[in-house]
């Protein structure tokens, strides 16, 4: 048997005889999953992240419409592609389809060769958008998190501490000597080390909220949601004896191998300030670095 085409579709019509069409038409995407009213489309919606929806414009319960309007509003389903599916006729039904956020417009009764083709298109549109945006959120040296995604994930923890009255952690790393190691291994040497830290920094981390990230240069933080100041602190304590124990070579550096220092703050946000954590956590690693390299300092207001 063939292997299923990856997409994640549904399908939204209160006509049985349609889904089923439909159905045939898609059976050969990974997810096909159906909906008969818009309400249970937009709980469906809430539970699952579909590619491409197939939308009635006229539902027993709210219009297509509307269902397309909730949609579009909704951030987390950015990219999400809609075409209409309607027997409708008047002569604006396909731009007002296509004002609330629909991609395209399919005309009842369906023609399963169209129904295929605009799919495919649109899903192979989605699956791009896809892939440019992970890209657009990770560093291309280290294959980590970037400082684009760092900073937006930043903003989203720091809002949900606040109304969880949660506290949030936040390390930020530095490597000691960087400079000093290009110039006497060059910049090959020194992309390389780069790698090295992140991939440690990265594997050592396994809560599910927790966020590596390089935020430029040779400067690595780690955000870590609900996680106690002390915990955070000795957390990094062992990171930065782990790449200690590493040894990987660094002959200009007065520990003779790559090491870390790294500040780290925590708070229960008040404000929508985010930036405070970082700055309180970059002052600690600036009193780290001036403290000998190589450890980490808390930051105490
Ligand atoms: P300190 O111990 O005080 O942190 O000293 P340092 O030399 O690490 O700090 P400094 O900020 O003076 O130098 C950082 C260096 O990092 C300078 C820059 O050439 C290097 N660097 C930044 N980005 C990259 C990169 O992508 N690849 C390589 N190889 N080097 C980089
Ligand atoms: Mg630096
Ligand atoms: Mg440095």
């Amino acid at each position: 048997m063939k292997a299923p085409e990856t997409g994640r579709i549904l399908i939204v019509d209160d006509d049985p005889i349609v889904i089923r069409v439909l159905a045939s038409a898609l059976a050969h995407y990974s997810t096909l999953m159906f909906a008969t009213s818009g309400s249970d489309a937009l709980a469906m919606i809430s539970q699952h992240d579909f590619d491409v929806i197939l939308l009635d414009a006229t539902l027993p319960d709210q219009s297509g419409y509307d269902v397309c309007k909730k949609i579009s509003s909704q951030v987390e389903h950015d990219g999400v592609q809609v075409i209409f599916v309607t027997g409708r006729t008047e002569i604006d039904a396909e731009t007002r389809a296509l004002s609330y956020g629909a991609v395209d417009f399919i005309r009842k009764p369906v023609s399963v060769p169209v129904v295929q083709a605009r799919v495919k298109t649109h899903l192979a549109l989605k699956q791009r958008t896809d892939q440019l945006k992970l890209l657009s959120r990770i560093d291309g040296l280290t294959g980590i998190n970037n400082r684009t995604e760092f900073e937006s994930v930043l903003r989203r923890e720091w809002a949900t501490a606040r109304r969880q009255k949660s506290i949030l952690s936040l390390v930020f790393f530095d490597i000691d000597h960087f400079k000093k190691l290009n110039d006497s291994l060059g910049h090959q040497a020194g992309d390389d080390r780069l790698r090295s830290v992140a991939q440690l920094l990265s594997s050592s981390i396994n809560r599910g909220n927790d966020l590596v990230a390089r935020y430029g240069g040779e400067e690595f933080v780690i955000l870590l949601p609900g996680a106690p100041l002390e915990w955070a602190q000795s957390m990094t304590e062992t990171l930065i004896s782990k790449l200690y124990k590493e040894n990987l070579p660094h002959p200009d550096s007065p520990f003779g191998r790559i090491t870390l220092s790294a500040g780290v703050a925590g708070s229960i946000p008040e404000d929508d300030n985010y930036e405070t954590l970082i700055e309180q956590a970059d002052q600690a690693l600036y009193q780290a670095k001036l403290k000998g390299r190589n450890n980490v300092v808390r930051y105490v207001l």
